[in-house]
């Protein structure tokens, strides 16, 4: 035993000793850079899953949060990407995840609210420059084509230095501008299997706002937007496997806003006192979702992100054992025909 000790503690010593030489010289640090981003920059395995997988890139909401970007939800269904809103910081969550934007067929917008859209030119930026090969519609309720334009015209410089710098061939010109496509209720989108579904949800009063339902293969997500729980949305939500939902602790969101007219803040109390009739209170989720037949709720958009084990536990403790609250790169797997949501 004591001699297995030493030869173990030899090798570490020997090892740490030669790391230390590398890292003390130029030569050194170039042979293990090399080493290391061969290592880092190796295409990620081109693994398909068979049936639905759900990416949260982003869980948080307006109010700020350490490590959570604001609403981004990624609908992967065989090598098509799909978003669900785009908010500030999202798109590095999804660099970090290192998902093959190429394959980014569309955004899908549940309103315009700026914590939703912020990042879709981003994302179209991002998925030009890694190949996608049409161009990025951005799917949306009335309104969608305004702030598209707007991106559009905001992204044109960008654009045109890019393709004049890497050229047209690898940055084509007519794959840059994103295309809107406004819609209503009902089936919006139907390609290679999965069907998509936009029901009309409460967010007044921000109008039209909409939830999305996913069906692929036997499997079912729901993502319900901003919005208070409304018969659309229980309807839309019938016996889905998954149920991402916007949420807002109103316990906690009432002691800010005392908080803030102790402190003499009012602006913060007027606009903490606002939020309070346009998001989903935790406390009605867990019927909602036990009504509907869901078998698993998970929670997003989270006003506020709890930032402490106390908010956690506070925001939790109306919910039913077994809800999620999300974390930024949270994945749900829901394997094709199978009723298992595997939570990685
Ligand atoms: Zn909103
Ligand atoms: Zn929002």
């Amino acid at each position: 035993m004591r001699r297995l000790f030493w030869s173990a503690a030899g090798i570490v010593l020997t090892l740490a000793i030669a790391i230390a030489a590398l890292t003390g010289t130029r030569s050194g640090q170039d042979f293990l850079l090399q080493r290391l981003v061969a290592a880092v920059l190796v295409p990620a395995p081109a693994e398909t899953f068979d049936g639905l997988r759900v990416f949260i890139c982003g869980s948080s909401s307006p109010l700020p949060a350490a490590n959570r970007a604001q609403a981004c939800i990624a609908i992967l269904a065989g090598e098509d990407i799909y978003l669900v809103d785009a908010g500030a910081g999202s798109p590095l969550t999804v660099n970090l995840a290192r998902l093959p934007l190429q394959n980014l067929r569309a955004v899908l917008l549940t309103h315009l609210h700026s914590d939703h859209i912020a990042a879709i030119g981003d994302f179209n930026m991002l998925s030009w420059v890694a190949g996608r090969p049409a161009p990025l519609e951005i799917i949306g309720p009335t309104g969608v084509a305004q702030v598209v334009a707007g991106f559009n015209e905001a992204y044109e410089l960008d654009g045109g230095y890019r393709t004049a710098h890497h050229g047209a061939d690898l940055l084509p010109p007519d794959l840059h501008d994103m295309r809107a496509r406004t819609i209503e209720a009902g089936r919006v989108l139907e390609h290679n299997g999965l069907v998509v579904r936009a029901f009309n949800v409460d967010h007044r009063p921000i109008a039209p706002a909409v939830g999305f339902r996913f069906d692929y293969k036997g499997r079912s997500v729901v993502i319900s937007g901003d919005t208070v729980p409304t018969p659309d949305l229980l309807e839309a939500v019938q016996g889905a496997d998954l149920l991402l939902h916007d949420a807002i602790s109103l316990p906690i969101i009432q002691a800010f806003e005392k908080g803030a007219q102790a402190a003499g803040a009012e602006r913060q109390a007027k606009i903490l006192h606002d939020i309070q009739d346009y998001h989903a209170p935790v406390a009605a989720l867990g019927q909602l979702a036990q009504t509907a037949g869901v078998k698993q709720l998970a929670l997003y958009h989270l006003i506020p992100p709890p930032q402490n084990f106390l908010m956690e536990r506070i925001f939790r403790r109306d919910l039913p054992a077994g809800a999620i609250l999300t974390e930024d790169a949270m994945v749900f797997d829901l394997p094709a025909n199978s009723s298992d949501v595997i939570v990685r």
